[in-house]
């Protein structure tokens, strides 16, 4: 768990499909909010983790922490380094 890593929704981008929501298992996105995603619990967000940004349709979700975004690296300790890991 880390502050330092945590998903910011482009709502420009956002559908509102829910997808990202629904992939997470760890209480970052208020659920009341469904189907709106809105992170309420940042510190829940797992360091390194993509799955709810590699679900998104419209590639709406980025990271804060995320220093290696455009190299595809998705810097978690997987070692898959095309960011599919999660
Ligand atoms: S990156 Fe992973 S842990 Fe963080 S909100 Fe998305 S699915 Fe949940
Ligand atoms: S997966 Fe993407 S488009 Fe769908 S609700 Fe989440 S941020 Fe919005």
């Amino acid at each position: 768990m880390s502050k330092t890593w945590y998903p910011v929704i482009d709502y420009e981008r956002c559908t509102e499909c829910g997808v990202c929501i629904e992939k997470c298992k760890n209480g970052v996105y208020d659920l009341m909010k469904v189907p709106k995603p809105v992170v309420i619990i940042p510190e829940n967000c797992i360091h390194g983790c993509h799955g709810c940004g590699n679900l998104c349709p419209t590639e709406a979700i980025s990271y804060v922490g995320n220093q290696r975004e455009n190299s595809g690296f998705c810097g978690c300790s997987c070692g898959n380094e095309d960011g599919g890991c999660c």
